[in-house]
């Protein structure tokens, strides 16, 4: 009788750890699809970006963004890259971006760029993975093309949520 009350208590201690694994493989799993810790976005040969917005999750310690050149044009003509800063700092950095001119568009070091490409062509792709967890989800950040003239069509909304 004792030794049938042992191995049940061993039994449900057992079918506890089971479940507890579970439950933890379970919130892992959870966790990972919440993530969509990357983003890619497309532009063309019209000064387009193919989204208005990017909603990226609070929860990414990184994000790395894909700027995907689909259409012929090239990169003299119609280059286009992906820049974040802050919603106030995107006229300014305009400013300094046609200044640094041909072919980046884009000064070599200045804070307020968060995050950059590099300026490409038709055809072409550039990926830049950066901290995320450093930005303040209530600040208002822009996404934007240094070419110029491009930032009037070419800009969106980076919302962190
Ligand atoms: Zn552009």
């Amino acid at each position: 009788m004792i030794a049938l009350t042992y191995n049940k208590a061993g039994e449900n201690k057992m079918k506890f750890t089971y479940f507890a694994t579970i439950l933890l493989l379970s919130s892992i799993t959870n966790i990972s699809f919440a993530q969509d810790c990357s983003q890619v976005i497309e532009s063309n040969d019209a000064m387009q970006f193919n989204m208005k917005e990017m909603r990226v999750s609070a929860s990414c310690k990184s994000l790395t963004v894909t700027l995907k050149h689909v259409g012929n044009l090239p990169q003299q003509f119609m280059g286009h890259n992906w820049v974040l800063s802050t919603t106030e700092n995107m006229m300014p950095l305009t400013g300094v971006s046609m200044q640094a001119g041909a072919p980046g568009y884009l000064p070599e070091s200045d804070e307020r760029i968060i995050a950059a490409t590099d300026m490409i062509g038709g055809g072409q792709e550039s990926s830049i993975t950066f901290d995320l967890s450093s930005l303040d989800s209530s600040i208002d950040y822009t996404y934007f093309c240094t070419f110029p003239g491009h930032y009037a069509i070419m800009k969106g909304s980076f919302i962190i949520e």
